[in-house]
């Protein structure tokens, strides 16, 4: 089972906001001399801010990632737990499957919230980003080919959930096949244009399916 971090397991940015972030990111390159583009200023998604700043000033990227990283870390802190994560968490070990996590979050970050949360027993490896290397991030499926050649997987046998087109289109390209976890209006249709194999609205459905 390979899980997606936030929004399956739980909103990351729930007590840190990602706009709050994200203006953190800018300020510290400003703080360090550079001029940012208008168009950073106005990026609310950090994650889609490092792209931009991967794109435009690849010479960046290391000090903005780890500002990230940092904040992910301070963000894990008061993240909000995802309703039946940690009960299809639990399903997975009965059931004897083993999960892991690939995210496009700092690892550092989904470490810190599992152990905080008392889950890290139930989870066999985490695949957050590279560290300074954003070409990672999903879309892209390294994470995800990283993650089933950890766990001496077949595609076909591994099953992938994520909240995001961006996830399915990842599992679709490591040929897994991709659960939408719609948890936002108007999630659901786009979860199932880019071809999740199912759409459901609650975590909990996967854990009663696995009980
Ligand atoms: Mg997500």
């Amino acid at each position: 089972m390979l899980l997606d971090f936030d929004g399956p397991v739980c909103s990351i940015f729930a007590g840190l906001p990602a706009t709050e972030v994200a203006a953190r990111m800018v300020t510290d390159l400003q703080t360090a001399g550079e001029v940012t583009p208008d168009e950073w200023s106005g990026e609310r998604d950090p994650l889609a801010l490092l792209r931009r700043i991967a794109d435009a000033r690849a010479d960046l990227v290391p000090r903005a990632d780890g500002l990230l990283e940092r904040a992910e870390n301070e963000a894990a802190k008061t993240a909000l737990p995802t309703a039946g994560a940690s009960e299809m968490l639990r399903a997975c070990a009965d059931g004897g499957r083993s999960v892991w996590v690939v995210s496009n979050n700092a690892g550092s970050a989904i470490r810190t919230y599992l152990h905080d949360h008392n889950l890290t027993p139930f989870v066999a490896g985490v695949f957050g980003r590279i560290p300074g290397d954003p070409s990672s991030l999903k879309p892209n499926p390294r994470l995800l080919n990283d993650a089933i050649a950890m766990a001496m997987a077949k595609p076909s046998e591994c099953v992938f959930i994520g909240d995001a087109a961006r996830d399915v289109e990842a599992g679709t390209a490591a040929g897994i096949a991709t659960i939408g976890y719609a948890n936002k209006p108007g999630k659901a249709e786009s979860l199932a244009n880019a071809g999740a194999v199912s759409v459901i609205e609650s975590m909990s459905s996967i854990a009663d399916a696995l009980l």
